[in-house]
């Protein structure tokens, strides 16, 4: 059985009592970084046999790892922050175990992406990006195709590349809101809520997790008998007149007063 096992953003504290269990029950744990990981083991005083798994090796690791599952040992893996397989190893050991149909798991835990939505404010669907390409012609695709969604987009960023960041998605996007989330569960965790078009002018220090705003849907570009009819199968579906006028907002992204006064129509 392999063992996603999700460890602090930040904050040591961050770690389920399933989590420090598991670990000290593996009969090893991969992990991205040794060092990086030897803090938390040892102030957890998990004494277990490290062994190093990350972006350059995660290939070449695979057979081994899925012969020991294979053969029913128990393998934790957890990476330098958060929770492995979200822009950390673990997608390429994840997809070696399904092809062949050996067990897994995940111990829940955080994520950076998840507390910089929540402290966005901004609405669900929101779209997870990660790291954006460094530059060139793959970033500017990816930007021009993500500039038309109305969902929320999430992205990592380094410290470095924050200042780039906003110029690029500007020129991509055009003005949004933005909410830069800083140094996440840590002694000096910010939050600062701007536009892509007034920049970033905080702390350009620490880790970083940046929401952008998604496209606005112009009220003119739905036709009102779409929303209607769309309203009605909401509300014969079982939804009351108020849920179904909350989720066509969230759906086209849409002003609650518009789609309330179309709803008088049903
Ligand atoms: N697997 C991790 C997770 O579940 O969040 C993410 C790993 S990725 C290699 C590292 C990036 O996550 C950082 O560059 C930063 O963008 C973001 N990150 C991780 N910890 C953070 C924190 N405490 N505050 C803000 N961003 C953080």
């Amino acid at each position: 059985m392999l063992y996603l096992v999700a460890t602090p953003i930040g904050n040591l504290g961050d770690i389920s009592a399933r989590a420090i269990e598991t670990l000290k029950r593996a009969d090893y744990i991969l992990c991205e970084d040794t060092r990086t990981s030897k803090v938390l083991l040892d102030y957890y005083n998990i004494d277990k046999k490290c062994v190093s798994y990350h972006k350059y090796n995660e290939k070449e690791k695979c057979q081994a790892i899925v012969q020991d599952i294979s053969d029913g040992k128990e393998v934790a893996l957890i990476s330098d922050a958060g929770t492995p397989g979200i822009s950390d190893p673990g997608n390429v050991i994840v997809r070696a175990l399904i092809d062949h149909n050996l067990p897994m798991s995940v111990v829940p835990g955080p994520s950076a992406l998840i507390n910089a939505f929540v402290l966005s404010g901004m609405s669900a669907p929101f779209t997870f990006i990660g790291f954006l390409p460094e530059r060139g012609k793959e970033r500017h695709d990816l930007l021009n195709r993500l500039s038309s969604s109305t969902f929320t987009t999430i992205y990592y960023v380094s410290p470095h590349k924050i200042n780039d960041f906003f110029v690029d998605v500007y020129n991509a996007f055009g003005d949004r809101a933005v909410s830069v989330a800083r140094e996440l569960t840590k002694k000096f965790e910010e939050v600062t809520h701007c536009t892509l078009a007034g920049g970033y002018t905080g702390v350009v220090k620490g880790e970083f997790v940046v929401c952008v705003e998604g496209a606005k849907i112009d009220n003119n570009a739905i036709a009102d008998e779409t929303i209607v009819s769309e309203l009605r199968e909401l509300v014969e579906g079982g939804l009351s007149k108020k849920e179904a006028v909350a989720t066509i907002c969230q759906r086209y992204n849409l002003k609650k007063n518009y789609v309330y006064n179309l709803s008088l129509n049903i």
